[in-house]
């Protein structure tokens, strides 16, 4: 179902007036996690000035150790719902089992499996049969073929929305977090019909190499764009605050992606 041999048109996912994978760029930007009220009310008022569509935010948070800071959870989800409505931004938020789809499905337009989730079969399928559309991020080690198959469970279970997303694959470097495999962009769109976004944030982890992968992937066809900002980077919850944009980046980076592709 995933392949465009069977399926040879782009999918085009329409939520609201925003349609994504129909030839105009879609933008998510916002923090990692959603913090408190105020944080993503804030945040969320800057992503529209900019002119993104889609506010993202992890009210769950998949993190490396245990001891660090899980996310606010349920009550995340309700921030972010009420700051998205209140700034008219579709919201994107991170599933990680299957128990929780429901509920973030609930709150939130577009759910994000993570990277360290993509081959959790049980959550795929749930997915399948949530109603909403799913951004598929890319596992940190995965294949195309790997990808494209995690694809196909949730298509299979009868959800058509889905969205590839490469965030970045483990190499030798150290100097960057993750190394953004931009040949994946026109890949993934040769071999699927479905939308593909790119997450320059996750794929660097340095802020200041978001703002060139950001270009490079819209030069190499991106869909879309999944870009982590904050008002207090320094201060942030995760440890994505050395990735995050400032507002200021932020707002200037979508200036320029004017000139290079037309945003919704
Ligand atoms: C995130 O988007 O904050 C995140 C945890 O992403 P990934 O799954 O790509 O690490
Ligand atoms: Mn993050």
């Amino acid at each position: 179902l995933a392949s465009r041999d069977f399926h040879p048109e782009n999918t085009v996912i329409t939520i609201g007036d925003v349609k994504i994978g129909g030839g105009e760029l879609v933008v998510m930007g916002g923090p990692c996690a959603v913090e408190s009220p105020e944080q993503i009310d804030e945040i969320a008022g800057l992503v529209k000035a900019a002119g993104g569509q889609v506010l993202r935010g992890g009210a769950f948070k998949p993190r490396t150790g245990p001891y660090s800071f899980q996310g606010v959870g349920v009550e995340g989800l309700i921030m972010m719902a009420e700051a998205g409505k209140k700034h008219d931004l579709l919201t994107i938020t991170e599933v990680m089992t299957p128990e929780y789809v429901d509920i973030c499905a609930e709150y939130a337009d577009i759910l994000q499996i993570g990277t360290r989730n993509m081959q959790n079969f049980d959550l795929l399928r749930k997915l399948g049969t949530c109603g909403k559309p799913v951004l598929l991020k890319r596992g940190f080690s995965a294949t195309y073929d790997e990808l494209l198959n995690a694809a196909e469970y949730i298509l299979a279970g009868g959800n058509p929305n889905v969205m590839l997303c490469e965030r970045g694959i483990r190499t030798f470097e150290t100097y960057t977090r993750n190394t953004l495999d931009l040949s994946a962009i026109p890949v993934l769109q040769s071999l699927s019909h479905l939308p593909v976004i790119s997450d320059p944030s996750h794929g660097t982890g340095r802020r200041e190499l978001v703002v060139p992968m950001t270009k490079a992937s819209v030069a190499a066809g991106a869909d879309g764009l999944i870009i982590e900002m904050h008002t207090d980077p320094d201060n942030s919850m995760t440890g994505d605050g050395v990735q995050s944009l400032f507002p200021d980046q932020f707002a200037d980076l979508l200036r320029d992606l004017e000139k290079l592709a037309p945003l919704v």
